[in-house]
């Protein structure tokens, strides 16, 4: 892969990283908001937990997604960015284009998912 293309998917990825650090931060700030005393209700008081987890969902998310943004930044930095971890092959560039911080071609890829899926 050439420089300006790993330019190109490295500014994507440090922005999309800067994305995700900042809905995390609204998230958190959204749930220091929440107080339990004013909400006497015990319905309301599960929907409040029910919130908690789903925030806490989120940020899981968030946090696996942001892990996997820096893999693919520090892939950049070695230029190993764009192979297949599995066949060592270039990753499609369409596939790339879509999710950057790919780390499978699409054939190795559908075989992992195959994979879980039997033994899901
Ligand atoms: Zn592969």
């Amino acid at each position: 892969m050439d420089v300006n293309t790993m330019n190109k998917f490295k500014r994507i990825l440090i922005a999309e990283k800067e994305r995700l650090l900042n809905n995390s931060k609204e998230s958190i700030k959204h749930d220091l908001n929440i107080s339990t005393d004013d909400l006497p209700d015990e319905a309301d008081l599960a929907a409040s937990e029910i919130n908690q987890s789903l925030t806490f969902e989120l940020r899981n998310r968030e946090r696996i997604m942001i892990a996997k943004i820096d893999t693919a930044l520090s892939k950049i930095s070695d230029g190993s960015f764009g192979e297949c971890e599995s066949c060592e092959e270039a990753i499609q560039r369409k596939r790339l284009e879509a999710r950057p911080f790919s780390t499978l071609c699409v054939s190795c890829q559908e075989m992992h998912e195959h994979r879980e899926k039997i033994y899901a």
